[in-house]
């Protein structure tokens, strides 16, 4: 019997199986691993088979299909350890919130280069609407990011889910997908998966607030089918999205407001940082590319050296 791994709590998975079953597993030992070095050698999102055998054992994850795809980051508990998110996704649902909290464009710039380089596509998603007023000095600065993604060719939606504005277009983009919705803590994911599905009733950060520190509040990625058809994985409170496995010269080709520059500069290796000739700090200069996504990109290459001394 086959299955999809909806949890996973260390030692132990919670599976939907074929049968349409939910089982909390444990991994038979003689399982073949996947060689990637990572903290959790199973994810969610994995197609697991699980032994069907009845003579008084238990059920156990017995082999791991092999991924389509997945997204690794940085493990948030030990340096320099990698940490798969989720595995097997269509897209990723990025949520972001420029106010209460703030979301930087570094984050995002991340998000959207790790998701580039694995070949998933990004829905970029702005929430809390309803907070912003659109003359604002955030206001305005919204409507800049926003177009320019657009320009970059992101699907990018503006939603309040106090309000529900732009839940319909979530569920156009969620549906018979399996997304992994990304954000900070606080920028609405469990109010929007809430919208999405009411019968989910997941608590939102000000009820748990009121209960006392004892509350168990999850910390694992977990996968949530969705009645209109499809998936979302919530991964829950991303404080930083480390770049991992990258050369610092491929950074720029993921980077679709750089690419039309890149082959114009002076140096093929050219990493647009202060060669002479350069068609992207050329560009930068010009304001053909945003000088915050140049500032982010540098910012990355550092991220890159960092890692690379550990
Ligand atoms: P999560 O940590 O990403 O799951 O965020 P929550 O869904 O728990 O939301 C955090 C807080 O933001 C809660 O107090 C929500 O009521 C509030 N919130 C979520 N979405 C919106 C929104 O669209 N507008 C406003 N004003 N508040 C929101
Ligand atoms: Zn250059």
């Amino acid at each position: 019997m086959k299955g999809v791994v909806q949890r996973s709590t260390g030692s132990w998975y919670r599976v939907l199986c074929d049968d349409g079953v939910s089982r909390d597993l444990r991994v038979a030992g003689k399982v073949r691993l996947h060689e990637l070095n990572t903290t959790n050698p199973i994810a969610v999102g994995d197609e697991v088979t699980v032994s069907t055998r009845e003579n008084g054992g238990e059920k156990m994850i017995e082999d791991i299909s092999p991924r389509q795809n997945y997204i690794i980051r940085q493990s948030p508990k030990k340096r320099g350890a990698r940490h798969i998110l989720a595995a097997n996704l269509d897209q990723v649902i990025l949520l972001v919130t420029l106010a209460h909290p703030r979301t930087s464009t570094g984050f995002i710039d991340r998000c959207l280069l790790t998701s580039a380089a694995y070949h998933i596509p990004v829905v970029l998603l702005f929430n809390k609407q309803d907070l912003l007023d659109p003359d604002s000095k955030i206001g305005k600065q919204q409507q800049e990011y926003v177009a320019y993604y657009r320009s970059m060719g992101y699907d990018v939606l503006e939603t309040s889910a106090v309000e529900s504005t732009g839940i319909q277009a979530l569920e156009d983009v969620a549906k018979d997908k399996r997304s992994l919705l990304i954000g900070h803590s606080g920028v609405g994911k469990s109010s929007l998966l809430n919208a999405l599905d009411p019968s989910l009733d997941l608590r939102t950060k000000e009820i748990s607030k009121k209960y006392s520190k004892g509350v168990h509040t999850t910390t694992f990625a977990e996968m949530f089918p969705l009645p209109f058809g499809g998936e979302i994985i919530d991964a829950p409170g991303i404080k930083e999205f480390g770049v991992v496995d990258f050369d610092k010269g491929e950074v720029s080709t993921y980077m679709a407001d750089f690419l039309p520059y890149v082959d114009h500069c002076k140096f093929a290796n050219c990493l647009h940082v202060n060669e002479p000739n350069c068609a992207v700090y050329e560009a930068v200069l010009s304001g053909d590319i945003a000088e915050w996504r140049y500032i982010n990109y540098l910012r990355i290459l550092e991220d890159i050296d960092e890692a690379k001394a550990w």
